[in-house]
């Protein structure tokens, strides 16, 4: 049945939250404008949600601005000090998880597996690369999805497209935006968030465990080989670590850092979260060294002003859902809602750069969420596909040079890459995802810099979503375990794959 019916009093995104978060809308003390964390409603909004029940709004709202923080500043801005060792070449990063995150996928294997993954790629990468890597899981929060229609066609009429479990249900009967589902993203968050700190502490990550290598699948000889003298220097590594005594508990081997990041779509949410909070107190002070002589112990765009003697004393806006955010292709307009929400925050923050965005807009939206030039403190997730990544970056990375911004460049193989098969069924080919990361990293040195990191849509899971790697998966095989509610994720072993191919680039 079509419904969009226009009797109850239909809510736009500026009406509930003026009166809901009162407490927050303290200008900022920096004097640089009027930022507070519901300026974006004044602001002109893509990907907008429209809930018929306004009173139910503002309770979810009300709710989650008592909830306790997810995240910590101390956590943020450690997140924040790797970044910039990213950004300066002395760390990679590689950032996965689900394109729609389920709040079924709230659950021990599925969250297990996905860190195991994660772990183990990053071993790869830390070997092939030579360099510490930034583990940033999709998870603990990814629930919103922006979609090209907020309705589609079903039995002859319309229905509401799916757009993730914060907003509404995949099942026919549950698509209507229900504001009950804001708590219930909070909560699957904290139990996803909690299952993961408890993993890490209990050993999940401990180098003493044998990892699971196998490499039956891989069918070509060749190839075969490769992967297995990429396992044996890295078992060989810990071998020798182990002999040495290097294993001890104070060379950290046992416990690792694993941050966590969702695209900030749905503002009400984010919003309802970002809470003025006390800097922790062993702060860096990460002033740009273009610029010495503007203010040296000035610290950051968009959040209190900060100088060295007052610094213990300072407060900042941080998002406390998740320790890193990103906005969307789809929102990323530079006076849009989206941008204006981001530019607040403390958070390290990414933006997704497709196709369409102009080298000067995209030195703009720099300008805009990070106005001192703070180095790492914006990633760029670059995602044009393969065919048009030579076409596109190299312009993006001169006009970012020349700007002065020295940002994290992260290729995210995935979105510039989806097609469908005859059938229509979504996929991605691997050899494109590996093509772009390949083109990428090559670029990036020929332009006299580096890639910074990886942006994947993976699962831990075996599924059956992205055609070709060492498994052979060709679309026929597509149906055999194909159970994405969104893009399609490369499974484990595709997945584990990548990472071997990226460090034999560096390692060839
Ligand atoms: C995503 O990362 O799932 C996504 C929607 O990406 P983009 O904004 O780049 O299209
Ligand atoms: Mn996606």
């Amino acid at each position: 049945e079509v419904e969009q019916s226009v009797d109850p009093p239909v809510l736009s995104h500026g009406g509930h939250k003026a009166a809901s978060i009162k407490v927050l809308d303290q200008p900022l003390p920096n004097g640089t404008s009027t930022w507070t964390p519901s300026s974006w409603t004044s602001k002109p909004i893509k990907q907008d949600v429209v809930y018929e029940d306004s009173s139910a709004v503002q309770k979810s709202l009300a709710k989650l601005e008592r909830l306790p923080p997810l995240v910590t500043p101390m956590e943020i801005i450690k997140l924040r000090k790797c970044l910039r060792e990213v950004a300066l070449g002395k760390s990679f990063l590689l950032q996965g998880g689900d394109c729609a995150e389920l709040f079924d996928y709230c659950e021990e294997n599925a969250i297990e597996s996905k860190i195991k993954l994660m772990l183990q790629m990053s071993l790869v990468l830390i070997y092939g690369a030579n360099k510490p890597v930034v583990r940033i899981a999709r998870m603990a929060g990814q629930y919103a999805k922006p979609r090209s229609s907020p309705m589609e066609a079903h039995n002859g009429g319309q229905i509401h497209s799916f757009r993730g479990d914060i907003l509404n249900g995949y099942a026919v009967d549950e698509r209507k935006p229900d504001p009950a589902r804001l708590v219930s993203a909070y909560f699957h968050s904290a139990a996803t968030l909690n299952f993961i700190r408890g993993s890490i502490s209990s050993g999940i990550a401990d180098l003493h465990s044998p990892l699971d290598w196998e490499l039956g699948h891989v069918k070509d000889e060749k190839i075969k080989a490769q992967y297995e003298r990429i396992v044996n220097s890295i078992s060989e590594s810990l071998r020798f670590m182990r002999t040495v005594g290097a294993d001890s508990a104070a060379s950290g081997l046992e416990t690792v850092d694993l941050f966590t990041s969702h695209e900030a779509l749905l503002l009400e949410y984010e919003q309802s979260l970002t809470r003025l909070m006390q800097h922790p107190p062993l702060r860096p002070k990460l002033s740009p060294p273009s610029s010495p002589s503007s203010a040296p112990d000035q610290f950051i765009n968009g959040g209190t002003h900060v100088n060295g003697a007052n610094e213990t004393f300072s407060k900042g806006w941080y998002n406390t859902s998740a320790h890193f955010l990103w906005i969307g292709d789809r929102t990323r307009q530079l006076t849009g809602a989206h941008i204006e929400y981001i530019r607040g925050i403390e958070n390290p923050i990414g933006i997704k750069v497709g196709p369409t965005l102009a080298a000067a807009e995209l030195v703009d939206l720099l300008n805009a969420v990070n106005p001192a030039k703070e180095i790492g403190k914006v990633t760029l997730i670059t995602r044009y596909g393969a065919k048009r990544i030579d076409e596109l970056l190299p312009s993006h990375i001169r006009a970012v040079r020349e700007s002065g911004h020295t940002v994290v460049w992260q290729c995210d193989p995935m979105h510039g890459n989806t097609s469908s098969t005859p059938t229509g069924v979504k996929t991605r080919h691997f050899s494109s995802i590996l093509g772009e990361v390949s083109s990428a990293l090559r670029i990036h040195r020929e332009e006299g810099g580096f890639l910074g990191g990886v942006h994947l849509e993976l699962t831990g899971e075996a599924v059956t979503e992205c055609v070709g790697g060492s498994e052979g998966l060709t679309e026929e095989d597509l149906d055999i375990n194909y159970t994405t509610y969104c893009d399609p994720r490369l499974n484990e072993k595709q997945a584990l794959e990548l990472a071997f191919l990226v460090a034999g680039h560096y390692r060839d």
